[in-house]
């Protein structure tokens, strides 16, 4: 949030990496920019965290690096607060003819618009983070088609012989304008680079995604929606992640701390399906990273670790009467 006087005052990005390292991680996605909107880096084009003083995410990428940490920069694609403030007309306009709507409590009570300014607001920054930083890849977050009835959505809704008035048009426009977004982030990141489009189906991410990452924390939302959705991007033959988190209910649930056998359950349930696992963990803005989350998943990564000759490549052979 704006308001927290002191952030980052006692990080360190050498303690971040160190951490990161001791926990057997090998790659970490770090937020470039936030859902709020701000920045993590002295931009050009978008707004810094207003107590930030220095390039976080730049120092992270490079301490990291120097110990053979990966890093993909995280972007909130589908989420600016900071823009939808300044930019009314760069947000999703719904039926009724609002911007702000829903739960005010919650993230998604005002949505982006990718036939808006903010399309090349946000494909600049990518541009600016691509140029500046030896980042590995992007990972864009709440990638979600919102249908928008804003004036210049239905003008281009009309454009296209398609009918304003007609919902699934709408729709439709929504969808081929994010994707149309997509399609410039993925010339900006290049083939070389990891890129995903977190939130759009992978029936339609294809040649635009470099890997499938399955976002569940089945503390919160069911144990039921990982061996599914597996099952499904385990054929698309493309490396797959079990994205899960440090969470027990849902992200950044603040002093939430899952216990290791919860945690290994879903890293056991990932190896089990073949794919290796991501943990989301979400960073005290004043202090860094919380030692007691890297004590339970190093303890997690080394045992991972033991695995691999066994695990690394390996694939899931269906069985009759599975
Ligand atoms: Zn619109």
């Amino acid at each position: 949030m704006p308001d927290i006087p002191d952030f980052g005052a006692n990080f360190s990005a050498k303690a971040f990496a160190k951490t990161l390292k001791d926990a057997n991680v090998e790659y970490v996605n770090v937020f470039a920019k936030c859902n709020i909107g701000f920045a993590y880096y002295p931009t050009e084009i978008g707004v810094v965290h207003p107590h930030l003083k220095f390039d976080m995410f730049g120092e992270i990428v490079k301490e990291c690096r120097k110990v053979d940490i990966g890093v993909t920069a995280y972007f909130n694609a589908g989420l600016d607060h900071e823009m939808a403030r300044k930019h009314r007309d760069w947000t999703v306009v719904n039926k009724e003819g609002q911007v702000i709507y829903g739960d005010r409590t919650a993230n998604f009570f005002r949505n982006m618009c990718f036939c808006s300014g903010y399309r090349d607001h946000l494909l600049n920054m990518i541009r600016e983070v691509a140029e500046r930083y030896p980042v590995e890849g992007f990972f864009l977050d709440c990638m979600v088609v919102n249908p928008c009835y804003g004036n210049e959505c239905l003008e281009g809704v009309r454009e296209r012989g398609m009918d304003p008035l007609n919902d699934e048009h709408v729709l439709a426009f929504a969808k081929e304008t994010l994707l149309d977004f997509s399609r410039e982030v993925k010339r900006i990141v290049g083939p070389d680079k990891f890129l995903y489009l977190n939130g759009l189906d992978h029936a339609d991410t294809e040649g635009l995604r470099t890997h499938v990452e399955l976002e569940c924390l089945p503390s919160g939302w069911s144990y039921d929606f990982f061996p599914a959705q597996v099952a499904y991007a385990r054929n698309l033959g493309q490396q797959v992640f079990y994205m899960t988190g440090r969470f027990n209910v849902n992200w950044g649930d603040y002093g939430g701390l899952k216990s290791k056998a919860s945690l290994l359950n879903d890293c056991w349930d990932a190896l089990s399906n073949g794919v290796p696992t991501s943990i989301g963990d979400h960073m005290h803005p004043r202090d860094g990273l919380e030692s007691a989350v890297y004590d339970v998943i190093g303890e997690i990564y080394e045992e991972l670790e033991r695995y691999e000759p066994w695990t690394d490549n390996a694939r899931l052979l269906p069985t009759s009467g599975f």
